[in-house]
């Protein structure tokens, strides 16, 4: 299950808190996604479902910010026209085709990374908040 995890301020920098978290916790965390500026740090993240509720606190503690993501890629079904275009790009294998060529999403795999969507002839596919 993914979660977002953010921090605002610099004074966390030097922090190791995804370290100290893995090992507070167990759980073994892998780190889909990073953007990273002067002011902010976003980080997708993705948790065993048993450890999401354990993970999210400890990082609350730690003074982050932390969301879970339950949409990551919204698909207007009806706009697609199956063309196979996002299934060529996305680097997170999230579509296939099934026998009868149509598209499908494993939702649970992406990581956000937006590619899809500006391969997307049709502009049916859409990041969510
Ligand atoms: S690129 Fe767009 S139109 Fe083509 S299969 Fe993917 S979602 Fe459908
Ligand atoms: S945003 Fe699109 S291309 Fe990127 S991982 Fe998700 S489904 Fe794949």
């Amino acid at each position: 299950m993914k979660l977002l995890v953010r921090r605002y301020t610099s004074d966390l920098h030097e922090t190791p808190y995804m370290a100290e978290v893995i090992l507070e916790t167990g759980a073994k965390i892998n780190i889909d996604r990073a953007n990273v500026d002067a002011v902010r740090a976003d980080l997708i993240i993705d948790v065993p479902s048993d450890k999401l509720e354990q993970v999210a606190e400890h990082f609350r503690q730690k003074g982050l910010e932390v969301r879970r993501l339950t949409k990551l890629i919204a698909w207007d079904e009806e706009r697609c026209i199956h063309c196979g275009a996002c299934i060529s790009v996305c680097p997170a294998h999230v579509f296939t085709f099934d026998q009868a060529w149509t598209i499908h999403l494993e939702e649970g795999k992406c990581i956000r990374c937006d590619v899809c969507i500006k391969a997307c002839p049709l502009n049916a596919l859409a990041s969510v908040d």
